[in-house]
């Protein structure tokens, strides 16, 4: 996982903070520390996004929550010139991507970048976070340094 820090994000403190559901408890609370926990399905074995009662794949019930590697590729990304309404984004232009993180679920993430417009499909990403008001923090996407 990377050791990159969060870098300051002046709409912080004005952050809408995001609703937490039951079956999204252990998520959360691990973002309290900056882990990263993925819902798994012991049946089956699959990681699914995002977190509900039930595996996806097949229905089971049985899931588990695992620590996931951090690491992941850019799917799709959109650059958002502006804030859509208060309370949400970044520091406008910023980038939003899905992410195939590497335990094969996609995750949206806006992405921490100098230049929101270099970010591209196929950057080698790693997970970041961004801190909450009340103690969680926010995931976030920060691209990898290319291979020397
Ligand atoms: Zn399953």
């Amino acid at each position: 996982m990377s050791e990159r820090t969060d870098r300051g994000d002046p709409t912080t403190a004005d952050r809408m903070l995001p609703p937490e559901s039951p079956a999204g408890a252990p998520f959360w609370a691990a973002s309290r520390e900056r882990r990263l926990l993925l819902p798994w399905c012991v049946p089956c074995g699959a990681a699914h996004w995002y977190p509900r009662g039930f595996c996806p794949v097949c229905l089971g019930d049985e899931i588990e929550w695992r620590p996931a590697s951090g690491g992941g590729r850019v799917h799709a990304v959109s650059v958002q010139p502006k804030v859509p309404f208060p309370g949400v984004g970044g520091e406008p232009p910023y980038a939003v991507a899905l992410v195939d993180l590497d335990e094969g679920v996609r995750m949206m993430l806006r992405v921490v970048a100098d230049d929101a417009w270099s970010v591209a499909v196929d950057d080698a990403v790693s997970i970041g976070w961004e801190p909450l008001s009340d103690g969680r923090h926010l995931p976030v996407a920060l691209p990898s340094d290319p291979p020397a």
